[in-house]
């Protein structure tokens, strides 16, 4: 499987990037809103003080000298002649050059810089001036500085949230996802050693969300599958057993009657019972052997054997066979190499593999048994030159009941239970199996024990 981002990396990236896109949307509310209020403060506050001052003018009917200088608080109002000379308040040089507009309050850009900018006009004045303009006039700097600050504190604060945000949520997501780790490492577990009786571990602090619900549901599925594994290895166990003294029977009468026939077609008759009764009995025989080890229920008796003796006796089992059916059976065998295992049963999966070899070889063709040790390992290597597997089958040859070419393996008396008795004998032993074939070329099996 092609290994991707992890569900925790991505959940924490789509938040990161999430509370990236609030944060920076919220900060420019802010900016904005913050640089609005700050305009229309300004605007409020030049508009009061031109009006604070025409008013003051207009009800004292004072002097405008006297007037403006004397009341400190004017801020930012000056006062002009209506020929536009300056005359009293707070001189700004920038906007003493602006057109007055009566009672109109906007914005003017002077020099790169904006001021808002409200005029209003008294007539009739006493003394030498006869009419006036009150400019109230304030820079807009101030809100600009505020929309800047809220710009740089982005900068600033953004990188401190992501990492406090990406820390934090890969925290919780690491949290949130641990019981779905131990779903995977309890299934892979599972898998790994094909122990069904083993459930996801459930802490008796779990709280009782969706994931403790989903533990359960598997830990109850477990439960099940392994009550109908056990029921099926039952039956095939009972079946087997039972099948057993029938099929002796028939064997003895098949025998007995190839013993008494009165004509050739009589015997071939009887001699097809007694082939297809040996057949059967040998099914039966590796269902209960693969039943008794799917139960831990076989013998099992572990000595120091030697493997050049394992794939003599075998070999020698098998002379007959390989004879009949033309095959050269070699033994190339590499004395003392001693493992510790059941040696009765390591022979008849040796003894399996060369009639393999055998059955599965062509006329004049070889199947050759070694023994050797290196780096480590002790191992045998029983290798033909006969038909071959196809690739796509090599997997599946040691499941239970698969025959490449179900037809043809008719012919050699196959059932399709000869490799998985294999497998799980070398299991048992503490060994390891594995295969190379070449369809057409021939096919190499290797038991290895590491020393
Ligand atoms: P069977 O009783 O059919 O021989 P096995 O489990 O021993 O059952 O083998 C499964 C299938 O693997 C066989 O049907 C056969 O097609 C293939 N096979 C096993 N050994 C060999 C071999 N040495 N050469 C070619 N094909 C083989």
């Amino acid at each position: 499987m092609k290994k991707g981002v992890s569900v925790k990396t991505r959940i924490t990236i789509w938040y990161a990037a999430l509370m990236l896109f609030m944060i920076t949307v919220v900060l420019l509310l802010v900016g904005t809103l913050s640089y609005r209020l700050s305009i229309d403060n300004i605007k409020k506050d030049v508009t009061l003080q031109v009006t604070k001052v025409s008013e003051s003018i207009a009800k004292r009917q004072l002097d405008v000298f006297h007037m403006v200088d004397s009341e400190k608080e004017f801020k930012n109002v000056s006062i002009y002649e209506t020929s536009g000379k300056y005359i009293a308040g707070q001189y700004n040089y920038d906007v003493a050059g602006i057109e007055f507009k009566e009672g109109y309050l906007r914005k003017e850009k002077v020099d790169n810089k904006e001021y808002i900018v409200y005029d209003v006009s008294l007539r009739h004045q006493r003394g030498e001036h006869s009419g006036i303009w009150i400019r109230g006039a304030e820079s807009v700097s101030t809100a600009m500085l505020l929309g800047r600050s809220a710009a740089a504190s982005l900068l600033i604060i953004i990188p401190i949230i992501l990492l406090i945000t990406v820390l934090g949520g890969y925290y919780i997501t690491k949290k949130a996802f641990s019981p779905i780790n131990n779903i995977i490492k309890t299934a892979d577990d599972i898998a790994l050693q094909s122990d069904i009786t083993r459930r996801i571990e459930i802490s008796p602090n779990a709280k009782a969300d969706e994931l403790l619900s989903l533990s359960l549901t598997l830990n109850k599925m477990l439960d099940k599958i392994e009550a109908s594994l056990r029921n099926e290895k039952r039956f095939t166990q009972d079946a087997s057993h039972e099948l057993r003294t029938p099929i002796s029977v028939i064997l003895a009468q098949g025998e007995y009657l190839c013993e008494i026939a009165q004509s050739d077609k009589e015997k071939e008759l009887a001699e097809d019972i007694v082939l297809k009764a040996k057949r059967m009995s040998t099914l039966v025989s590796r269902l209960l052997l693969l039943s008794r080890i799917d139960q831990n229920r076989q013998k099992f008796n572990s000595e120091r054997i030697d493997l050049a003796v394992v794939c003599d006796i075998a070999a020698d089992g098998m002379r007959e066979l390989a004879k009949a059916r033309k095959v050269k059976l070699i033994t190339e065998l590499e004395e003392n190499i001693i493992v510790s295992a059941d040696e009765a049963l390591l022979v008849s999966a040796v003894s399996n593999l060369i009639s393999n070899g055998i059955k599965y070889g062509k006329e004049g063709s070889y199947v050759l048994v070694r023994t050797a040790s290196l780096e480590g390992f002790s191992e045998i290597t029983v290798e033909d030159n006969g038909i071959g597997i196809a690739k796509e089958n090599l997997d599946k040859i040691w499941e239970r009941f698969y025959r490449v070419d179900s037809v043809r393996n008719d012919d050699y008396g196959s059932c399709g239970l000869g490799l998985s008795v294999v497998k799980s004998i070398v299991r048992l032993c503490g060994g390891e199996i594995s295969v190379k074939s070449e369809l057409g070329k021939g096919t190499a099996f290797k038991i290895r024990f590491k020393n």
